[in-house]
């Protein structure tokens, strides 16, 4: 399929889930959310509506959170930007190729993907960042919508258990055979007919301000990444 076709069915895609109400809870939340806002954004108008996926349709790097940061995504309207998470995700991108600048602080900053998309398991900031098995069911439809829209994917790199099991649940919803894969930081698999699924702990704050996520780990993490996306047919 051509890129412009490829193009056209994400965009659709995104304006699809960006109408989406299946979840109340969520969509209230991101409402109040908006409405309410933090002081040290409150001259802003915050997006408070699903987030759809960002970055190259010819991506061969797909990027799996958990879902939009309350003050981050749900405000900025794109994809791990404008918040800590977001930093370190498009810092890595960056020095690894992906991207063509580390800062992800709006929708207009001119950041451009190359060979890598991101995505979320739900599109809308849940509280405390925990969506319930119903939410995560509901939202299920919109990334098999995405992968089917991405198909030179060659390497999916889950960022924490929830993206990790959530994918695996889909890939056996679809038929694959998938053994018994377990979450580990720096795991992978290589499951026949599918992309490369890499794991890595979340760069949540709760991981990053506590060590449990280093700046050394997450770079071996992009290293790996990148050399998986370059070996990929
Ligand atoms: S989390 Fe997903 S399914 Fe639920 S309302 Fe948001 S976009 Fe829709």
């Amino acid at each position: 399929m051509p890129n412009l076709s490829r193009m056209s069915n994400l965009e659709l895609l995104a304006k699809e889930i960006i109408a989406c109400e299946r979840c109340p809870r969520l969509r209230a939340y991101c409402a109040e959310v908006g409405r309410i806002r933090v002081r040290r954004y409150r001259d802003q108008e915050y997006w408070a509506r699903p987030v759809p996926g960002f970055g190259d349709p010819a991506a061969r790097l797909l990027i799996l959170g958990l879902a939009p940061g309350a003050h981050g995504a749900n405000r900025t309207g794109r994809m791990f930007t404008g918040d800590d998470s977001g930093r370190w995700l498009y810092g890595a991108l960056f020095d690894a190729g992906f991207a063509n600048q580390p800062q992800a602080v709006s929708r207009d900053d001119g950041l451009q993907l190359t060979d890598a998309y991101v995505s979320n398991v739900v599109r809308c900031a849940p509280p405390d960042n925990k969506p319930t098995a119903a939410e995560i069911a509901a939202c299920l439809p919109h990334l098999e919508a995405e992968l089917g829209l991405l198909p030179n994917v060659r390497v999916v790199l889950a960022l924490g258990r929830i993206a990790f099991d959530t994918y695996v649940r889909l890939r056996r919803a679809q038929g694959h055979d998938l053994g018994r894969p377990a979450f580990r930081h720096g795991a992978e698999y290589h499951f026949p007919g599918l992309p490369v699924l890499l794991c890595s702990y979340h760069p949540s704050r709760q991981n990053t301000n506590t060590g449990v996520l280093t700046p050394v780990m997450w770079r071996t993490i992009f290293a790996r990444a990148r050399e998986l996306v370059d070996a990929s047919p």
